[in-house]
């Protein structure tokens, strides 16, 4: 490799054709969870779908693919659905990593792009510059990766952990993706190293190397970590809650009344009952009080306001897209909900059973986590309306964060 290069800000080539790989079929066996980290929590959103936006908001012209396990299917078209973006159908992966971007590549070879940036799904911080940057490398090297210096001193040891060299760093350089490349020169290297028998290759770079070419290494930037451990995702975590020091409380109230009917709905779960509740909606009174205390927090109005009962358009409308809206102008102000606790008031419906499944309703509606959603019950001991069973109460509380 040499020395990193500063690249022009201006372009003097033609705009090329890129395509970007996200490469997110690890099984994160470093990570220690089931889960495959891609798929673990990033703030409201899991980590692969901040990667997914953190692409297609840098390179909106570029078409983009996601390599996948094919265990992930499921929660991959739940993840990219949510989001609405438009990407290319995504490629199941392969054994290993190298295999994996080989299949990616060989998937774009219908239309081939002038230039494909290969990138970790785990590295969500990703700059629309550092994008951009990306490209530009890609054009005028050929092969290129970001890199940023090492400051660190780096000791090489034996197998008894003892040193027994100092590593010149001046040379040294930890590299990131997107690694960037004209794609037919690092589909034909991926194509050789595998006829070679070189299948362990752990980055591009290296393919690329070893069939033969010059890799240049372009500024790399501090924010872009790889999230590979529990602590890197804690850490991510914290920074972005960081971001968001206005921390505000709201609280709702909602009540309905019992009327003809053999259900209710509370939280978004239909419970079989004797009655029904009475109101313009689904008249689910839960998710009522939830949706007043979001914009409670929001000091934007009240969700008569914002779905006034007068309007035909809500009749018996689902109380789920009231929660979603108000979730909708949290994310507008690039906000978010951390915590809900609610309270139901009544002597009938039991909602002990059906507690769990009141909460996992909430929590899939609003994107939280299940530990971050409370659902609570008490009766007012045969006292006024709701001790008369005369109807349903719901309080909720909730705490949400939003940008300075
Ligand atoms: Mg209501």
């Amino acid at each position: 490799m040499t020395a990193i290069a500063s690249l022009s800000p201006a372009s003097s080539h033609p705009a090329p054709k890129v395509a970007v790989l996200v490469v997110a079929a690890g099984r994160g066996t470093r990570f220690g969870s089931h889960v495959p980290k891609q798929f673990h929590n990033l703030g409201a959103k899991s980590i692969l779908q901040a990667t997914l936006l953190a692409c297609t908001g840098g390179l909106p012209q570029a078409r983009i693919a996601c390599v996948i396990h094919a265990d992930d299917k499921a929660q991959y078209h739940a993840d990219t659905a949510a989001l609405g973006l438009r990407l290319l159908p995504p490629v199941i992966g392969g054994a290993t990593r190298q295999a994996s971007v080989l299949a990616g590549l060989q998937a774009l070879q219908d239309d081939p792009p002038d230039i494909v940036l290969i990138h970790d799904g785990v590295r969500p911080f990703v700059s629309a510059k550092l994008l951009a940057a990306a490209v530009e490398a890609a054009q005028t090297f050929g092969a290129a990766i970001p890199g940023l210096s090492i400051t660190d001193t780096i000791q090489k040891t034996d197998a008894l952990q003892q040193i027994v060299e100092t590593l010149e760093r001046d040379h040294l350089y930890s590299v990131q993706t997107p690694q960037a490349f004209r794609y037919h020169l690092i589909l034909e290297a991926h194509l050789a190293a595998r006829a070679a028998g070189r299948i362990t290759l752990t980055d591009d770079a290296s393919v690329a190397s070893f069939a033969g070419h010059k890799v240049t290494i372009f500024q790399g930037e501090a924010q872009n970590r790889k999230i590979t451990m529990q602590e890197d995702l804690a850490r991510a975590n914290a920074d972005l809650l960081a971001d968001l020091p206005d921390i505000r409380t709201g609280q709702g109230f909602d009540v309905h009344a019992f009327g003809p009917g053999n259900q209710v709905w509370l939280g978004g779960v239909s419970i079989p009952h004797a009655q029904g509740l009475i109101g313009h909606s689904d008249a689910d009174v839960l998710l009522h009080a939830i949706t007043d205390a979001i914009l409670g927090a929001l000091a934007d109005g009240d969700i008569g306001a914002h779905f006034p009962p007068s309007d035909p358009k809500w009749r018996g409308a689902a109380s789920s897209l009231f929660l979603e809206d108000a979730m909708q102008r949290v994310a507008a102000r690039r906000g978010r909900v951390v915590h809900i606790d609610a309270t139901l008031i009544c002597e009938h419906p039991k909602v002990g059973p059906h507690r769990e499944a009141i909460r996992q309703s909430i929590a899939a509606i609003t994107g939280l986590n299940l530990d971050r959603v409370a659902v609570k019950a008490t009766t007012s001991e045969r006292l006024g309306f709701t001790g008369r069973g005369e109807g349903i109460a719901a309080m909720a509380l909730v705490t949400l964060r939003l940008p300075a």
